[in-house]
């Protein structure tokens, strides 16, 4: 039987908690910071921010519109396009981020690919050794590596990958 749309919904948020606190354990005595790619509602930034709040955590997004206690203070923000500021990002900080968490798709999936495949060379090189990537969308990476997905995350709804 096809999944609903509430189906489809549910298992990606359900994946989301699931693999962001496992990353957020795993990458634990790793220091740097954590960059949150697509605020949004700013849900998955507030799970961040409650399960990793020594962290710095940036926040990467075009129009910030989030719920008043999910809204990043205004120098964890990098607005505008990531296109534009992941670039930026990258002579800012280098390859230190220990968790990117990238959930900017919208709801075409055609479309999310293409932007998985265009967007995933900007993120590769901001992660630091060990680090971790999460992402809703499968991302197309040259070196990190697709790790196993923990219990409770339903697979094809969210990705994981680490640098060696
Ligand atoms: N994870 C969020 C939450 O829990 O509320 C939802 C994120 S929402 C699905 C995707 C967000 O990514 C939107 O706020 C959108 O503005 C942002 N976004 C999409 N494409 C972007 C781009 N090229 N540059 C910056 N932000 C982008």
């Amino acid at each position: 039987m096809t999944q609903s749309r509430l189906d489809l919904f549910v298992d990606r948020m359900v994946s989301q908690r699931a693999c962001l606190d496992h990353a957020a354990r795993a990458i634990a005595d790793l220091p740097g910071p954590v960059f949150e790619l697509g605020l949004g509602n700013g849900r998955t930034y507030h799970h961040m921010r409650h399960i990793m709040p020594a962290r710095d955590i940036f926040v990467f997004e075009r129009a910030v519109a989030s719920h008043p206690d999910s809204t990043p203070p205004v120098d964890m923000v990098l607005l505008g396009d990531v296109f534009d500021t992941l670039p930026a990002a990258l002579k800012r900080f280098g390859a230190t981020a220990t968790l990117i968490h990238a959930d900017l798709g919208g709801h075409d999936r055609v479309k999310n690919d293409i932007f998985a495949r265009n967007v995933s060379p900007l993120v590769e090189p901001l992660l630091a050794v060990g680090g971790l990537m999460v992402s809703s969308d499968r991302m197309y990476f040259e070196r990190l590596v697709e790790q196993p997905l923990p219990d409770g995350a339903v697979p094809g709804r969210c990705f994981i990958y680490r640098r060696e």
